[in-house]
């Protein structure tokens, strides 16, 4: 056991230094050309999933939520963490499980997704956390990451282990992926950046240089 002693400091020392960097209100960005998101809401997310209004609050810096949502679920997907969303993209989430989740699923699988694993919702950030950066799409609530989707046999077909894996998983992965572009507007995933690696990164930012998606 002598030598577990510096091993345990080490290991100390970085989960206080994760702890510390996590739990700190992330520093720096630049708001230039960061463009309000899209205030469309055409059906209220309580109309086809689990999802509550949240009074629009902004916490200076730029972050904040108007016409946002905590929701819980959408069509029958449940979410593994309640996601705090503005209305336009609860209705994006929407049409993309409905035209594409959905039907790959069963193309791909013969069977239904029922939960989306929420990796992260809105956060007031930079860009990929790098000081100095853009606001990210988080700051606004205007973006979701999502991790894994869950199988109706609760097999999750994960981001970061599967995106790579079997024939199967890779098409429904990648099928969702691509057919994600256009009902979203920025669409990031694996060999995006190092940053994507491990899950798929969908928003819905208004302004694009020359129009159109960016879908990487
Ligand atoms: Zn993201």
């Amino acid at each position: 056991m002598r030598h577990a002693a510096p091993w345990l400091a080490a290991l100390a020392l970085s989960v206080g230094l994760a702890a510390c960097s996590s739990g700190r209100r992330s520093a720096e960005f630049t708001l230039d050309g960061v463009q309000p998101p899209a205030l469309n809401c055409p059906v209220p997310p309580s109309q086809f999933g689990q999802a509550t209004p949240v009074p629009d609050f902004h916490e200076g810096n730029g972050c904040g939520v108007s016409q946002g949502y905590r929701v819980y679920a959408i069509s029958e997907v449940g979410f593994s963490q309640p996601a705090l969303i503005t209305c336009d993209l609860a209705n994006a989430l929407n049409s993309w499980i409905a035209s594409s989740v959905q039907p790959t699923a069963q193309a791909v699988y013969g069977q239904r997704i029922v939960g989306l694993t929420v990796a992260a919702s809105y956060a007031c950030r930079p860009r990929n956390n790098v000081s100095g950066s853009k606001l990210s799409e988080h700051g606004q609530g205007d973006a979701i990451d999502i991790s894994g989707f869950t199988l109706a046999d609760g097999r999750e077909v994960n981001v970061l282990r599967d995106y790579y894996g079997s024939a199967a998983d890779q098409r429904f992965l990648r099928t969702v992926r691509a057919q994600g572009c256009g009902v979203f507007h920025t669409v990031l995933g694996p060999g995006s950046d190092p940053y994507h690696r491990n899950h798929i990164h969908l928003d819905r930012q208004r302004e694009r240089r020359g129009g159109g998606a960016y879908c990487h």
